[in-house]
């Protein structure tokens, strides 16, 4: 049974849909990612589903139980937004104790409950200090532990590390993903970060203007995108024109460069390097492909000692099978 099923959920603001007709069924334990550019509809949904905004037509269900109609109070469901909104003048411990007194859970056992969510997120030892007395990240963690310190059903996550610097970001995704895995919590994050989104995801839905493109795994979303606009969003793409006037995806990972002469078989073709771009582990060519009209191509290749040069020419080509049709 899914932990969390939308059914044709819509939200208009006037003739304007933030969200329309979405559905999605997410497992019990499952990560989902709400992936999709600013303005998309995520932080509706993610509202439609917390109970802070109403749906204008569709159901939501959680744990078999329709909440359609039912109050953000009513749901058990824990939240952590972008901006941490932890309670300025309070200390970590009661920050992390204020949704157990909500639920009138006080004493000894709420003591316990905040102490083992500080724990997870490892802040123990930091119950005494303020917001303002922690780094971004730490902040962050204290909004995850409130988050879930009373035993969510549910867990949504409003783009909580978007405010992060690149590093701490990554740091933090590992442990949370780590952290929903032990909990064993359904949770439904919200990132306009494709990487994000294909590092920590079970599956994702990728939203544009308020409609699901798809809902797949992250590989499969990645190479096997629904349209266009999905290949575009996660990623590089080169678009190949068929023989039978199809355009075809293929991934600048599966673009393979050789010597020009070297086994070069009919199915490679020639080009001219435009740029290398050295980026560690990998070097992203930018490719010209001889010909006229010859559309630009990526491609990404691991880096083995040696790089071709801007100006290289050099034989590109790629596996059949690494071709995907995308629709408009
Ligand atoms: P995202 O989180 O993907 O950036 P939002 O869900 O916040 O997108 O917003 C989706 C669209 O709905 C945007 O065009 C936004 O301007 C519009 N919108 C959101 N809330 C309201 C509101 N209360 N009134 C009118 N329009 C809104
Ligand atoms: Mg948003």
């Amino acid at each position: 049974m899914s932990e969390i099923r939308l059914e044709g959920v819509t939200k208009r603001y006037g003739a304007f849909a933030a969200a329309d007709s979405v559905d999605l069924a997410v497992s019990q334990g499952e990560l989902v990612t709400i992936l999709g550019p600013s303005g998309s509809g995520k932080t509706t949904l993610l509202s439609l589903i917390a109970g802070l905004a109403k749906p204008t037509a569709g159901r939501i269900h959680i744990g078999g139980r329709d909440v359609t109609d039912a109050s953000a109070q009513q749901r058990n469901i824990g939240l952590v937004f972008q901006s941490y909104a932890l309670f300025p003048h309070m200390t970590v411990l009661e920050n992390v104790l204020f949704p157990l007194g909500v639920r009138k859970i006080g004493g000894v056992e709420a003591d316990r409950l905040a102490r083992d969510a500080l724990k997870l997120v490892r802040l123990d030892g930091l119950e005494g200090r303020r917001p303002s007395q922690l780094s971004g990240g730490q902040q962050q963690r204290v909004a995850l532990a409130r988050a879930i310190v009373f035993k969510p059903d549910i867990l949504l996550l409003d783009e909580p590390l978007g405010a992060l610097d690149r590093k701490l970001r990554e740091e933090l995704q590992v442990e949370l993903k780590q952290l929903q895995r032990r909990l064993g919590v359904t949770t439904l994050l919200v990132t306009h970060d494709q990487e994000e989104a294909l590092s920590l995801s079970d599956r994702i839905m990728v939203l544009n203007k308020g409609r699901t493109q798809q809902v797949a795994a992250p590989t499969e979303a990645y190479l096997k995108p629904a349209n266009r606009f999905v290949a575009e969003f996660l990623g590089i793409a080169n678009f190949i024109d068929l023989p039978d006037g199809r355009t075809a995806l293929v991934r600048p990972e599966r673009v393979r460069l050789g010597e020009v002469g070297a086994g070069q078989n009919g199915a490679s073709k020639s080009a001219k390097v435009v740029e290398a771009i050295y980026l560690g582990q990998m070097v992203r060519y930018h490719l010209a492909l001889d010909g006229e009209g010859a559309r630009p191509i990526v491609a990404a290749v691991p880096f083995v000692g040696r790089a071709y040069a801007a100006g290289e020419r050099v034989t590109v080509s790629w596996e059949a099978a690494d071709l995907w049709p995308v629709a408009e």
